[in-house]
């Protein structure tokens, strides 16, 4: 019977799942077998540290450290090491000996992803990567797959569990970011050093890779408009939660009706008719949105394609079995690949759309506005939206409570705090209007603004 060799590189909160999975003799492997219909041996196992301690399943005697030497013996590559380097060599040299790879570096898809192909379709192999957008969550193959004769038209996802579940207990409890953010670390929902979740780098990597597949478009990691979590405020959550609305954090990509060029002008004819905006930020989402009752450190992925229309995809984004049934299921296919000896699926993305400016951005806004409480204010502060050709949809005032502070002074409050709510508008029209109100002798302060989705 044929043997397909597997290596595996890492063995740490994924790898160590996928090891015990793949080790000699186990019912799972015996499994996975028969569903490829050839025999799986793990060849080897590669980590920085042979002797550091290793979950029980994990069979010792095949960990090493010399990486190089097991991607050469292997026919199929796993890659769950993480990083950029030594993880892109590797996979590079595995490609370009003919093996297929699975991997779900999303830092290093979003960063090199077409190098990567483009070896991968030179050896006739491919690069699986379900595991690196929304762990568990199956979005990959029915983007590359089950909607490639559709046309998707947007994609909105919650794909960072650490700020899916900060954002939420702050929408439960009343708690400021920082309380909310302390005690997920308490929980070991975030990291010690939060930055890649709470600054949005991570959902921007993945932003990247769903904007790929959906879009078929190649966009680099910088134009992504990034914004992260780390200015909303439980003011800003309650002030939502007014409204009907949940804050969330997005990674949205979404075909945009002008092209315009990088420094946000917008193309002349000669343009493409059609660019391609991708961006990450919190949001205000409508409680009665799907996308809403993605709680705790969930993920989803909300499509909307022309002929499928609005689709939700769901489950657990990150942890170590969840992860590893996404890199078992690619690992299938990898090896399917191997025997098949097809010739390359993988593409590099063609570059089809430009990317636009966030300046031509369309949605709608949520602004939060510290007043003075005096008549004739709201009609001013009307008038600037007007002037700027953005148009209001609901408006919300109310006295400062005592004890209230102001958002920006943490004085206590005197004045009142005006919440508008904008029908859709271009986000440089939103802008002009925000740097003029700031202006006002009748503003004391812009508390906030936020983007509102899904209406
Ligand atoms: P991890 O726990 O930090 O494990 C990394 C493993 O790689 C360790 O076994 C480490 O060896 C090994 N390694 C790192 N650098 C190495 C080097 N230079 N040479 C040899 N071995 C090296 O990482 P993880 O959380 O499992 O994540 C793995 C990948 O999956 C990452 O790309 C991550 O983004 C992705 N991912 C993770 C999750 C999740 O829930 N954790 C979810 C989705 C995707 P030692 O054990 O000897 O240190």
């Amino acid at each position: 019977m044929t043997t397909v060799r597997v290596a595996l590189l890492g063995c740490g909160v994924v790898g160590s799942e996928v090891a015990a999975a793949l080790a000699p003799g186990s019912a799972s492997l015996r499994e996975l077998e028969e569903r490829v219909g050839v025999d799986l041996e793990l060849v080897g196992i590669g980590v920085r540290d042979v002797d550091a301690p290793r979950p029980g399943a994990v069979d010792r005697a095949l960990l090493t450290d010399d990486t190089s030497g097991l991607v050469s013996r292997a026919d199929v590559v796993v890659e769950l090491m993480g990083g950029m380097e030594p993880a892109r060599s590797l996979i590079l040299d595995a490609l370009r000996q003919g093996a297929s790879v699975v991997t779900a570096n999303k830092a290093l898809l979003a960063a090199q992803g077409p190098a990567l192909h483009t070896a991968a379709a030179g050896s006739g192999v491919a690069v699986h990567y379900e595991a690196a957008v929304a762990g568990a969550v199956p979005i990959i193959a029915p983007l590359r797959v089950s909607l490639a004769g559709d046309r998707v038209t947007r994609v909105l996802g919650i794909v960072n569990g650490t700020t899916n579940y900060v954002l939420d207990a702050m929408d439960t409890s009343g708690a400021e970011l920082a309380d909310a953010l302390a005690s997920a670390q308490d929980l070991g929902y975030a990291e010690a050093d939060p930055t890649a979740d709470v600054d949005g780098y991570d959902a921007a990597a993945k932003a990247v890779l769903l904007a790929r597949l959906a879009f078929h478009a190649a966009v680099p990691l910088d134009a992504v408009h990034r914004e992260g979590i780390m200015g909303v405020t439980a003011a800003d959550v309650a002030s939502a939660r007014q409204e009907g609305m949940v804050i969330k954090l997005l990674a949205i990509a979404e075909r945009c009706p002008e092209a315009p060029g990088a420094d946000g002008h917008e193309a002349g004819h000669g343009g493409h008719p059609e660019g391609l905006q991708v961006r990450v930020h919190p949001a205000l989402v409508p409680r009665t949105h799907p996308l809403a009752g993605v709680r705790e450190a969930f993920n989803a992925v909300f499509v909307e394609a022309d002929a499928a229309g609005e689709l939700m995809f769901y489950g657990r984004g990150a942890g170590g079995a969840p992860t590893s049934s996404a890199v078992l299921g690619d690992l299938v296919a990898a090896v399917r690949d191997h025997l098949d000896e097809r010739p390359a699926r993988s593409r590099a993305g063609g570059a089809d759309l430009p990317v636009c400016a966030i300046s031509a951005a369309r949605t709608r806004y949520h602004v939060r506005l510290d007043v003075a409480d005096r008549p004739g204010v709201l009609a001013t502060v009307a008038e600037v939206f007007a002037e700027h050709g953005v148009s209001i949809e609901t408006v919300r005032q109310h006295a400062k409570r005592d004890g209230e502070e102001s958002p920006v002074s943490n004085e206590p409050a005197e004045g009142a705090v005006l919440a508008v709510t904008t029908h859709e508008a271009r986000e440089g029209d939103l802008a002009a209007t925000v740097a003029r109100l700031a202006e006002l002798d009748a503003v004391a302060a812009v508390a906030s603004v936020l983007r509102v989705e899904g209406v």
